[in-house]
């Protein structure tokens, strides 16, 4: 549960009714067509879905992260792959917003409150988890002043729908991780195209995609913060984003609960619905025990953050007890259901499929138990 003012709840119960009647059902659809449904995102950047982390000074509407990780976690329950589109074009305005100047901030700004969106590009094929390598280049043309980039990204979520990229390149290859940079570049810039889109496992509402970068030109004003500072950015925004990637993950163990608990009670085995079981009732209460957990932890680490305190170490075990516990819960919820939870006809395959990816993104969980263990031997 989340303690919420007045207005937030209100803006909760809007994005409820909207995710519900616009997204829930329909996902079923695209979960098996792995198209992006441009209809439910139409829709959904009017009601301003996308701007939700836009500062207020900027015209956005200020939320708090504890009321965001409440909406994330609504958007979730009805569809994972909606929710990663929300949060991954937030992984791109967040850099932005934290490391670029303010003409960068308003164009940003301006562009995501007008309904476009963005993507953040970081994962190159032989770098994911270990940035410091990134292949990427971007070298300084003292004649135009202008950035070239050359590389190739991949997994990049919303590429082929984004307007603007985060981007990080590589300014220094003899300073490794200390020589990365990170751009903002428009699509439709000469040279960056978008390649192959993987067709996943889980998430299928959103879309994740190969990006090229063949002689890229970007005016210098484009760069984020200084040469040198792209690792910085990138974890300290990975580092902001990863309580809400618990939001998500809390969101989809719960509509495995709610699903299977609704199963149980109409299921009926030895003349008794299969809920007066108390082997089914426990599971049902560990679910419950460890969905609550995480959500605690999520929002602890997300109130640390908003009171400027240091909050990675919280952040990496919201998201990684987050991650693991969506898994567990989608295979209990699962297990209470029997051979219909394993059928399509029923929702929790799908849960399990997309709860997968809670373990994987925005660092795996290898990565998280590596910067907790780092923070506690330190
Ligand atoms: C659907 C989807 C959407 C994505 N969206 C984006 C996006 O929008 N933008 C973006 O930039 N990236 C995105 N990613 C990329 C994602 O963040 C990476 O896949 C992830 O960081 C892992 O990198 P990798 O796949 O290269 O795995 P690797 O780094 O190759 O890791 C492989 C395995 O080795 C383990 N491992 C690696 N290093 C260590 C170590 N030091 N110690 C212990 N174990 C280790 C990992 O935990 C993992 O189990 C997305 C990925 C997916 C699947």
């Amino acid at each position: 549960m989340y303690l919420l003012s007045d207005d937030s709840k209100e803006l909760l119960a809007d994005v409820k009714n909207f995710c519900k009647k616009e997204v829930m059902e329909q996902s079923k659809e695209y979960d098996i067509s792995g198209e992006w449904p441009a209809e439910i995102y139409a829709k959904a950047f009017d009601m301003g879905l996308q701007s939700l982390e836009i500062p207020e000074e900027l015209g956005g509407v200020g939320l708090d992260s504890v009321t965001l990780s409440a909406l994330y976690e609504e958007m979730a329950y009805a569809d994972a792959g909606f929710a990663t589109t929300m949060a991954c074009n937030n992984l791109c305005v967040k850099p932005i917003m934290r490391s670029g100047n303010a003409e960068q901030k308003k164009f940003v700004a301006d562009l995501v409150l007008a309904g476009k969106i963005g993507a953040f590009a970081l994962t190159e094929p032989m770098c994911g988890s270990d940035v410091g390598s990134t292949k990427t280049t971007a070298v300084y043309d003292a004649a135009t002043d202008e950035y070239v980039i050359n590389g190739r990204k991949c997994f990049i979520t919303n590429a082929a729908v984004a307007s603007i990229f985060y981007v990080t390149a590589s300014t220094d290859k003899t300073k490794g991780a200390k020589g990365l940079s990170g751009f903002i570049v428009e699509s439709g810039t000469k040279g960056l195209s978008i390649g192959e889109h993987e067709n996943k496992m889980g998430i299928r509402l959103s879309t994740t995609s190969d990006v090229l970068f063949e002689d890229v030109r970007v005016p210098a004003k484009n760069l984020v913060g200084k040469e040198g500072d792209g690792f910085k950015i990138a974890m300290q925004t990975l580092d902001g984003a990863r309580p809400f990637v618990g939001s998500l993950a809390v969101g989809v163990a719960k509509r495995a609960l709610d699903e299977s608990i609704a199963y149980a009670k109409e299921r009926v085995t030895f003349g008794k619905p299969i809920s007066k079981f108390q082997a089914l009732q426990f599971m049902m209460a560990d679910m419950d025990i460890s969905i609550e957990t995480a959500r605690q932890m999520v929002v602890h680490s997300l109130t640390l953050l908003d009171a400027g305190m240091p909050f990675s170490r919280e952040a990496a075990i919201a998201k990684c007890y987050a991650g693991d516990m969506s898994v567990q819960v989608a295979l209990d919820a699962i297990q209470i259901m029997g051979g219909f939870g394993y059928s399509r006809e029923y929702p929790v395959e799908k849960l399990l499929r997309d709860a997968k990816i809670f373990q994987l993104y925005e660092g795996t969980n290898q990565i998280q138990r590596i910067v907790i263990a780092g923070s506690i031997l330190r």
